[in-house]
């Protein structure tokens, strides 16, 4: 396993991510929705530093099989409180040819919320198949599979405490 990113610099970045949304989120309650199950420890990681009311939903998603070229996203397990008129902030591990993103974003704005934005920890722009705005990115990375912090290989890895990538 190579590191490619060790746990100080992802700790230094999802600070500052948070000071960010600190500041322009000035004291209101947000919603997290982590997209489960990778999601998890950068959710923990960015909302432990930020001193709003922070509210936490979860949605696990997964795509049809071979389905990579449409894109057919299913939802496993949904969110369990109302997000209309919440101001809800989409909490994902790493944006890769946004197809994910894309559908819940949609499917997310159709119960009207106040807002919705995207955090991700990890983006790889050179994958990327539909154009997604994305709020807030903690790093770019190039087309490289990578797995630990929430990412995982066939399930393993999630909980290695940095991102890193099999040779
Ligand atoms: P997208 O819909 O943007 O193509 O895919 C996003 C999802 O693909 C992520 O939530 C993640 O589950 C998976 N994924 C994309 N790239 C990687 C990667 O490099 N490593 C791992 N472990 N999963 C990835």
């Amino acid at each position: 396993m190579n590191v490619l990113i060790n746990e100080a610099k992802l700790q230094k970045r999802i600070q500052q991510m948070a000071k960010e949304i600190e500041s322009e989120y000035q004291g209101k309650q947000i919603v997290f929705l982590g997209i489960l199950k990778g999601s998890v420890p950068f959710l923990w990681e960015l909302a432990k530093n930020i001193r709003n009311d922070i509210r936490f939903e979860f949605i696990e998603v997964s795509s049809y099989e071979g389905t990579e070229s449409t894109g057919n996203i299913k939802i496993n397990k949904d969110i369990t409180h109302n997000i209309t008129g919440k101001d809800v902030i989409i909490v994902e591990d790493i944006v890769d040819t946004g197809r994910t993103l894309s559908f819940l974003k949609q499917y997310l704005l159709e119960k009207q919320p106040n807002s919705l934005k995207i955090a991700t920890l990890l983006s790889k722009p050179s994958r990327r198949v539909i154009e997604i705005g994305v709020d807030y990115i903690g790093f770019e990375i190039e087309d490289k599979f990578v797995v630990g912090f929430g990412l995982d290989y066939d399930q393993q890895y999630r909980n290695l405490p940095y991102v890193g990538y099999i040779e």
